[in-house]
């Protein structure tokens, strides 16, 4: 992929998890973060990318892809051009997008919905690199010692923290890599905790770029607490 050409980048965005340590009845992407549903904060910020021409959302299957319609409609998003339902593993959802794109795409993102405090900046770094690198995650290095722990409460080993980082999304892929990398996997079987690790499986170094402390994953109400005070300092 030549600089200054012309590239189609396309953002999958899984928000298909059913979000059970929330323990609430409505799926976690539709939970609201100060008022506004936890997706539509994300798929504000993908609006305001100049970079990114289409966004793919991964809904919660049966009612999901209703909620997420209407949600498109009440915010008034004009880059989602398809809403999907999602599968039983998030790999399983990303991949349900990765098929419904067109096949000249060149730049694929990834990034999670319940990551609401990406920004354009991040996601057009992230682009920029892909041209190069072909695939590219957002990390930030790890701050506590992680240890290996046995099934009996005891460590097995300490790990050396100056090695580790925290992989974050959005993660960019170039689209033929990546298509090809969901393919091997699902015909091995293999289930990843992100979609760098089956690009890597293919035999490629993935890039690390710098993400961001802000950037992130709602899991539990308490991240959903957090949220809200970052917003509130945000708007000072
Ligand atoms: O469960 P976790 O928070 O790690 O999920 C990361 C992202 O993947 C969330 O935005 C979630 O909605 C999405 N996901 C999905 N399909 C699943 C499970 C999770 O799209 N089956």
């Amino acid at each position: 992929m030549r600089i200054g050409e012309k590239v189609r980048v396309a953002a999958l965005i899984p928000a298909a998890g059913r979000g059970r340590r929330m323990a609430e009845e409505l799926p976690k992407a539709f939970l609201p973060m100060d008022g506004i549903p936890l997706l539509a904060h994300t798929l504000r910020q993908f609006e305001a990318c100049p970079g990114v021409g289409e966004v793919v959302v991964l809904a919660p299957p049966g009612n999901g892809v209703q909620l997420a319609e209407d949600l498109v409609k009440r915010f008034g998003f004009k880059k989602v051009s398809r809403i999907v339902p999602g599968g039983a593993e998030r790999q399983d959802s990303v991949y349900a997008g990765l098929k419904v794109l067109e096949p000249d795409m060149d730049v694929v993102l990834i990034h999670d919905g319940a990551r609401p405090f990406i920004t354009p900046d991040l996601v057009e770094r992230i682009v920029t690199e892909t041209r190069i690198s072909k695939a590219v995650v957002a990390a930030i290095p790890v701050r506590d010692t992680i240890k290996e722990i046995g099934e009996d409460g005891r460590v097995l080993k300490t790990l050396s923290r100056n090695l580790l980082w925290e992989i974050q999304t959005p993660q960019g892929f170039q689209y033929p890599l990546l298509l090809k990398a969901y393919e091997k996997a699902f015909q091995d079987r293999f289930y990843g905790t992100d979609d760098a690790a089956l690009v890597e499986r293919l035999g490629l170094r993935v890039k690390v770029i710098s993400g961001s402390r802000y950037n992130l994953k709602i899991t539990t109400p308490e991240d959903l607490v957090l949220g809200e005070a970052l917003l509130k300092m945000r708007r000072g």
